[in-house]
């Protein structure tokens, strides 16, 4: 059980509409999967929390979920303010969602400086449109700032679990 002095680390979803980052989240949190656009008829932030034992620490992840705000301007500081760790999010499917990293790392450096960064490549169920030498360029690129690379699948729940557990360990080792 949790004590009450349990280290909180908030940890955010970041990337294009659509590549998968509220499934990321309620795939982790729940174990569930929508096939749907619709699950965005609620719109606001979202967080939940989950409580690891990482070598033998308690630790607790607050996982922060723009309910489908990420175009809104105005929700962009304060869904990147403080957070601990941010999981920059593409679709394998769709390379236009892979370019668009930049963009979202220069977001992450500017709102979110001391966030340790992770790299996903979601969808990996669906034919790619990305390599994994793609992936390791544009870590190549970042020049250190990703620590850690990940494939995943929502729909075939295909190392959520371990990305997370990852990241979960990283952040421990600095708290
Ligand atoms: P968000 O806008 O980044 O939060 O994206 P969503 O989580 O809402 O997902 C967008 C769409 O992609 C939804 O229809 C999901 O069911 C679908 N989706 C999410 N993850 C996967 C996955 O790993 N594989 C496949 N095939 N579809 C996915």
């Amino acid at each position: 059980m949790a004590s009450t002095s349990t280290p909180e680390q908030k940890v955010i979803l970041v990337g294009d509409f659509g590549v998968g980052k509220s499934s990321l989240f309620r795939r982790y949190m729940c174990d569930t999967f929508i096939n749907s656009n619709d699950r965005k008829a609620t719109l606001g932030l979202d967080h939940y929390s989950k409580t690891f034992v990482v070598n033998g620490r308690n630790l607790k992840l607050l996982l922060f979920d723009t309910g489908g705000m990420e175009r809104i301007a105005s929700v962009t500081s304060s869904y990147y303010k403080f957070a601990e760790a941010a999981i920059l999010c593409f679709a394998m499917d769709n390379a236009n969602s892979f370019h668009s990293l930049s963009q979202h790392l220069v977001d992450i450096t500017m709102f979110a400086e001391n966030a340790r960064i992770f790299l996903c490549g979601n969808k990996m169920d669906l034919p790619s449109e990305v390599t994994d030498d793609d992936m390791q360029q544009f870590c190549e690129q970042c020049h250190g700032l990703i620590q850690g690379t990940f494939k995943t699948s929502c729909k075939n729940n295909l190392n959520i679990n371990e990305m997370f557990t990852v990241i979960a360990q990283s952040l421990c080792e600095t708290n």
